[in-house]
């Protein structure tokens, strides 16, 4: 897949972004416009559009590693201990805007449920 959506510009540094973690395969950087007072996006240095192409024979390492930012990122940004979210959005029904997965870590205020 070799798509290329905005995140990618972002990960080339063509576009800023606020980055607060970076990997060989992972960056990790404040969403533009936030829906909680620690909003930040996640996301593999590969494109890979929507949760359909993941294959976890493939990926496991990656959405493991994914999993690892989310939770250091979490203490990092001092939500660890009250707790968090972490959403993935799929495709037009899932809400997703921009065609490169990214896990979307939330926190810093309570969650409501269901999510609208
Ligand atoms: P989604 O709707 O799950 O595809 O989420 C895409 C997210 O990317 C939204 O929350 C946007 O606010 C965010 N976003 C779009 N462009 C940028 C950007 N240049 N820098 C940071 N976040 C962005």
């Amino acid at each position: 897949m070799s798509e290329e959506t905005i995140f990618s510009k972002i990960i080339r540094k063509e576009i800023p972004a606020d980055i607060v973690y970076e990997s060989d395969n992972i960056l990790a950087f404040r969403d533009i416009n936030p829906q909680a007072p620690v909003h930040i996006l996640i996301i593999p240095k590969i494109v890979l559009p929507t949760v359909r192409e993941v294959k976890g024979s493939e990926h496991a390492l990656l959405l493991g590693e994914m999993y690892d930012v989310a939770n250091k990122i979490a203490v990092q940004e001092d939500i660890a201990a009250d707790g968090f979210r972490l959403v993935v959005n799929c495709d037009k029904n899932g809400g997703q805007d921009v065609y490169h997965l990214h896990m979307h870590l939330l926190g810093g205020r309570q969650m409501k449920w269901p999510p609208g």
